[in-house]
C-alpha cells in the first residue's frame, strides 16, 4: 500500500511542477527536464510515469479540469434550490483559487494550445459542456427552456470573460469576489427581464398537494415556525409533497411524548409487546404495494426492488424482533449459601433513530424494531430527501396498536439530528449515514455521553478466485454494484479479479451490465431507475470524470442517461471501469452510485492486503470453490459482514455492522438487544448483614 501512495504521490508532484513550469515559462517552453528538475527527479523517471510531454499536459489540464468539476460537484450536491445552483456554478468557476495569476496563467497556456491538440480539446470540451449543462438544468426550473439555453450560453460568456480579463489585464480590474458578484448579478437581471417577459419555466407536476407533518404522540402536529421543505420524485422533477421541519419545540414535544410513551410501553410484558410489533409487520405485508410505490416515487429506485425488498425486510425485521420481545431476560448468579444475584435486561429509554435516504423505510424498521422489542421509545428522523414512508409507518403503528409516543417521526435536515444528538432527554442514537456525519454525531452524542451505533459507508471488496464459478460471481458482482443503482452501502466496488480470469470475467460482465435496462422507475422491467437527487448525480457523474482523468478504461456506461422522459431525471448507466489501480480516488472513495471499478491480482496474500488497505470496514465478498480458501480468506478481511459465493443478502438473524471507520455496534440479530438495553445487577442478601461496626 505504501509503494502505491508514493506513486500516486509523485504523479501529483509531478502535476503540480508542471504546472509552476507553465505558470513560469509557458507551453512551448516547457519541458520534461525542466519539470524534472523542478520536481527533483530525472526526466526519465517523469516519462516512466507520464510517457511523453504531450501525455503529461493532458494529464495536468485534466488535473485541473477535475478539480473545478468535484468543486462544483460539491458544491451543487449542497446547494438548495435552482438559484443556488446557479451560484454554485459561478463560484466554483470564479473560486479563489482558480482566479490568481499564477493559476489564470496556466488555464490560459492550455486555452491557446486547444485549437492544435486534439487531446487538449477532448478535455475542454467536456468541461465547458459540463458548466453549460448545469447553468442549463437549474434555469431550466426559473424560466422557459429556450430562454434557460440563452441566459446559459450568455453566463458562461461571462465567466470565461471575467476570468480572461483578470489574467490579461494589468489593472487588476477583478478579484474573485468581485467577479463571482458580477456574474451572479448577470444571471439575476437576465432572469429578472425573462420573468418579465413571461417567460415561465415547464410547470413541474404535483401529485400530492397535501402538507405532511412531523408525526408526534401518536398523531400529526403543526410545527410551530411552519418551515416547510419539498420532497422530489428524482426520476422526474416531479414535487411529491411538503414537508414540515421540525425545529426545537417539535423535538421537545417529541421528547416529552415519548417520555410519557416509554413508561407505558416498558411496563407491558415482552410477550404483550411482541403481539403488537407482530401487527404491525402483518400491516406492513398487507399495505406491501402501496409502500413500495410511495418509496419508489420518493427515491427513484426500481418497483421491482421495492416491491419484494424494502417494504419485507422491513416486516420481517419487525416480526424477527416482535418474536425475541418475549425471551428477553437477565441471568441469575449464584453467589454462595448467603447470596444470589440476578440481572434485569432494561431499555435505554428514548432512542433516536436517524436515517439515511438509500433505504428510507427498511431503516426505520431496522432501528424501530429492537428498539421497541426492548422497550424503548423511538424518536426518528428520516434523510430529508425522503421523508415519506417514516410517517407511514407511524401511522401503521399507531393502528396496529402502539402506544402513542412510542414511535415518533421529526423531520428535517442536519439541524433537526443535531436537535435530536444533542437533547439530554435521549438516552443513544441510532444512524446510519456517511462517516463524516458519524463523526460528527458520536461528537455531539459525546456531550451529554449517549450511547450510539453507527451505520456508515463503505468501499468493499469482492474477490473472485480463479477456482470460482465465473457466472455466479458475475451474478455476484453485478449485484453488489447496481441494485439500487448502486446506492447501497455495503456494495462490493473493489472487484479483485485474479488475473487469470479476469479477461474471462469482464467480457461476461460487460455482456450483462450493458443489457440492464434503465428506466422509468414504475416500469415493472427497469433494473436500473433514478440516483437520489439531481446534485447526487452531478457527484456520480464527477467521479466518472475523475475515473477517465486518472487512467481507468471505462469498460461500459459511463454516461448520464437523457433518453426521452428520462432526462427530467437523475440517471446513470450501470458503468464499469476495468484497469483500476488501488491509489486511484475511484478505488479508494465510495461513490454510492452504480460505479464498479475492476482491479487484478495475482495471489491470495497479495489481495487480502490489499483489500484491507482502506479505512473502511463494512463488508466484503469471496468467490472461491475451495471451501477452505473461503473461510481463509474471510477470516482475514477486515469486514463487519462477509459473503462466500454471494454478495448483499442481509437476513435479519445475522447481525449487521462495520468494523473500522464503517461504523459501531449491530443491527439486525440478537446481537442489536445488547445495543438497546442496558444491564441491572441485583445482589439478594440471604443472611443477616455481619457488619464490623
Ligand atoms: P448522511 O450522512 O448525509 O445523512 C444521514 C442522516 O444524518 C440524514 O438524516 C441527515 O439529515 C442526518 N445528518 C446529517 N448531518 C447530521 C448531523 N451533524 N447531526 C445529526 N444528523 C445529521 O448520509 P446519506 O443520507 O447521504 O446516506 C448515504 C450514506 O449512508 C452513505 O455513506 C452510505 O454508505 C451510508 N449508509 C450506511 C448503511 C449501513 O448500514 N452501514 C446503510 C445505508 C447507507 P439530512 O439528510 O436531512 O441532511
Amino acid at each position: 500500500m505504501l509503494r502505491i501512495a508514493t506513486e500516486d504521490d509523485r504523479r501529483r508532484q509531478l502535476i503540480e511542477a508542471t504546472i509552476e513550469t507553465l505558470a513560469e515559462v509557458g507551453f512551448s517552453a516547457t519541458t520534461l527536464a525542466q519539470i524534472g528538475r523542478r520536481a527533483g527527479v530525472s526526466p526519465g523517471l517523469v516519462s516512466h510515469y507520464f510517457g511523453d510531454k504531450d501525455s503529461l499536459l493532458e494529464a495536468t489540464l485534466r488535473h485541473m479540469a477535475t478539480r473545478v468539476g468535484r468543486a462544483a460537484s460539491e458544491r451543487l450536491a449542497a446547494a438548495r434550490g435552482p438559484r443556488e445552483r446557479i451560484r454554485a456554478v459561478i463560484e466554483a468557476n470564479l473560486a479563489p483559487e482558480e482566479f490568481d495569476r499564477r493559476t489564470g496563467s496556466v488555464w490560459l497556456a492550455f486555452w491557446g494550445q486547444v485549437i492544435h491538440s486534439q487531446r487538449l480539446r477532448r478535455v475542454q470540451v467536456v468541461y465547458q459542456r459540463r458548466m453549460l449543462s448545469n447553468l442549463r438544468h437549474a434555469l431550466r426550473r426559473l424560466v422557459s427552456a429556450a430562454d434557460a439555453e440563452r441566459i446559459a450560453v450568455a453566463t458562461a460568456a461571462v465567466i470565461d470573460g471575467l476570468w480572461l480579463r483578470a489574467t490579461l489585464s494589468d489593472t487588476h480590474e477583478t478579484d474573485s469576489t468581485a467577479a463571482r458578484a458580477i456574474a451572479v448579478a448577470f444571471v439575476e437581471s437576465a432572469v429578472e427581464a425573462a420573468e418579465k417577459a413571461g417567460s415561465l419555466p415547464a410547470p413541474r407536476p404535483t401529485s400530492m398537494k397535501n402538507t405532511i407533518k412531523n408525526h408526534i404522540g401518536g398523531r400529526p402536529i403543526d410545527a410551530a415556525e411552519r418551515k416547510t421543505f419539498e420532497t422530489i420524485n428524482p426520476a422526474t422533477g416531479e414535487v411529491l409533497a411538503e414537508v414540515e421541519i421540525a425545529g426545537a419545540a417539535e423535538v421537545d414535544a417529541a421528547v416529552a411524548a415519548a417520555r410519557a410513551g416509554q413508561k407505558l410501553w416498558a411496563r407491558m410484558t415482552g410477550t404483550e409487546r411482541g403481539r403488537v410489533l407482530k401487527r404491525v409487520a402483518d400491516l406492513l405485508r398487507a399495505k406491501n404495494d402501496e409502500l413500495a410505490r410511495l418509496e419508489t416515487q420518493d427515491t427513484g429506485k426500481p418497483i421491482q426492488e421495492t416491491s419484494v425488498v424494502d417494504v419485507i425486510s422491513g416486516a420481517d425485521c419487525i416480526e424477527y424482533y416482535a418474536g425475541l420481545a418475549a425471551s428477553l431476560s437477565g441471568e441469575h448468579i449464584d453467589l454462595g449459601p448467603s447470596a444470589f444475584g440476578y440481572t434485569r435486561r432494561e431499555p435505554l429509554g428514548i432512542v433516536a433513530g436517524i436515517g439515511a435516504w438509500n433505504y428510507p423505510l427498511q431503516i426505520a424498521c431496522w432501528k424501530s424494531a429492537p428498539a421497541l422489542a426492548c422497550g424503548n421509545a423511538m424518536i426518528f428522523k428520516p434523510a430529508e430527501l425522503t421523508p415519506l414512508t417514516a410517517v407511514k409507518l407511524a401511522e401503521i403503528m399507531a393502528e396496529a396498536g402502539v402506544p402513542a409516543g412510542v414511535f415518533n417521526v421529526v423531520q428535517g435536515f442536519a439541524e433537526t439530528g443535531r436537535l435530536l444528538t444533542r437533547h439530554p432527554g435521549i438516552a443513544k442514537v441510532s444512524l446510519t449515514g456517511e462517516v463524516g456525519t458519524g463523526m460528527k454525531v458520536m461528537a455531539d452524542a459525546a456531550t451529554t455521553l449517549k450511547q450510539v451505533t453507527l451505520e456508515l459507508g463503505g468501499k468493499s471488496p469482492l474477490i473472485v478466485f480463479e477456482d470460482a464459478d465465473l457466472d455466479n460471481a458475475v451474478s455476484g458482482a453485478l449485484l453488489a454494484n447496481f441494485y439500487s443503482a448502486g446506492e447501497v452501502c455495503s456494495n462490493g466496488t473493489r472487484v479483485f479479479l485474479h488475473r487469470s480470469v479476469k479477461a474471462a470475467f469482464v467480457e461476461k460482465l460487460v455482456a450483462r451490465a450493458s443489457k440492464m435496462v434503465v428506466g422509468d422507475p414504475l416500469d415493472p422491467r427497469t433494473q436500473v431507475g433514478a440516483l437520489i437527487s439531481a446534485g447526487h448525480m452531478e457527484k456520480v457523474l464527477g467521479y466518472i470524470e475523475k475515473g477517465i482523468a486518472e487512467g481507468a478504461k471505462l469498460a461500459v456506461g459511463g454516461k448520464r442517461v437523457t433518453a426521452g422522459a428520462l432526462a427530467r431525471g437523475a440517471f446513470v448507466e450501470p458503468t464499469v471501469f476495468d484497469g483500476c489501480e488501488d491509489g486511484m480516488a475511484i478505488v479508494r472513495e465510495e461513490i454510492f452510485g452504480p460505479v464498479m471499478t475492476v482491479l487484478s491480482f495475482d495471489s491470495e496474500d497479495e489481495v487480502i492486503e490489499r483489500a484491507n488497505a482502506t479505512e473502511f470496514g463494512l463488508a466484503a465478498g469471496v468467490f472461491t470453490r475451495d471451501l477452505t480458501r473461503g473461510h481463509r480468506a474471510v477470516a482475514a478481511l477486515e469486514a463487519g459482514t462477509c459473503w462466500i459465493n454471494h454478495y448483499n443478502v442481509t437476513p435479519i438473524e445475522l447481525p449487521f455492522g462495520g468494523v473500522k471507520r464503517s461504523g459501531l455496534g449491530r443491527e439486525n440479530g440478537k446481537a442489536a438487544i445488547e445495543h438497546y438495553t442496558q444491564l441491572k445487577s441485583v445482589y439478594v442478601a440471604l443472611a443477616p448483614i455481619d457488619a464490623p461496626y
